[in-house]
């Protein structure tokens, strides 16, 4: 399975990726997730996108299309491979069926997960997650056993710098303006499927499912 996760922030697409990615014992692709580990570790890369992380706005096309390329190119992608964040522009999606071309590799499907505005901001501002694992909660809408502790390692809770209200506005703008262009150019492509992304997280997991398996 080939896929792209695609959404506003907080529509579900890391939550919804971990468990496809477990599903179908494939990667989840998140350039988020990536970037992240570059800005902690402060490597060149961290250093150069850490500015426009903090700002709410994008990181240059050149430097997410060399991560995705890199990483597509790893053993573990041979059988499929979940992206989840990526592409966000539409230069990073000709960028990434020219890395499949090279590849000898197709699309699969595009998920669409939509959600209401005002459900987004709520998402994002409670949105937390495993310092140790990864593992992402929601502090009303999927808390943790005990609060603050990670159910799966036990790891700390944090909330991300840039899950503040004023960013989590920008990002918004940022995603209406440079990447919501691409459900029509997945839609002219014929691989767009638009899932509820409202009901409940188990929900629209089953109806992802549901959706791939019917195409
Ligand atoms: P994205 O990766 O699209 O930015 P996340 O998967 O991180 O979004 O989800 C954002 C927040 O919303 C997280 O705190 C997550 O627990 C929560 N969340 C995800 N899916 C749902 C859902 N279907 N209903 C309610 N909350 C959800
Ligand atoms: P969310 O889904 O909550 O918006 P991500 O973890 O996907 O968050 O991304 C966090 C930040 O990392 C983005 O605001 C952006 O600065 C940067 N980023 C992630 N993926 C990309 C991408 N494909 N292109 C440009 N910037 C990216
Ligand atoms: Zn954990």
């Amino acid at each position: 399975m080939k896929l792209i996760l695609l959404g506003p922030p907080g529509a579900g697409k890391g939550t919804q990726a971990k468990m496809l990615a477990e599903y179908y014992q494939i990667p989840q692709i998140s350039t988020g997730d990536i970037l992240r580990t570059a800005v902690k570790d402060g490597t060149p890369m961290g250093v150069k996108a850490k500015g426009h992380m903090d700002a709410g706005s994008l990181v240059p096309d050149d430097v997410v299309v060399g991560i995705v390329r890199e990483r597509l190119q790893q053993a573990d992608c041979a059988k499929g491979f979940i992206l989840d964040g990526f592409p966000r522009t539409v230069p990073q999606a000709d960028a990434l069926q020219n890395a499949l071309a090279d590849l000898g590799k197709n699309l699969d499907a595009v998920i669409s997960l939509e959600v209401d505005l005002e459900a987004l901001v709520e998402r994002l501002t409670g949105r937390r997650t495993c310092r140790d694992c990864g593992k992402g909660f929601h502090v009303r809408f999927d808390p943790p056993a005990v609060a603050g502790k990670c159910d799966a390692c036990g790891g700390e809770l944090v909330q991300r710098d840039d899950d503040r209200e004023e960013t989590i506005r920008k990002r918004l703008d940022v995603y209406r303006a440079q990447t919501e262009p691409l459900a029509a150019y997945y839609g002219d492509a014929g691989i767009l499927h638009s899932v509820d992304g409202m009901q409940d997280i188990q929900v629209v997991k089953a109806n992802i499912l549901e959706t791939l398996t019917a195409k």
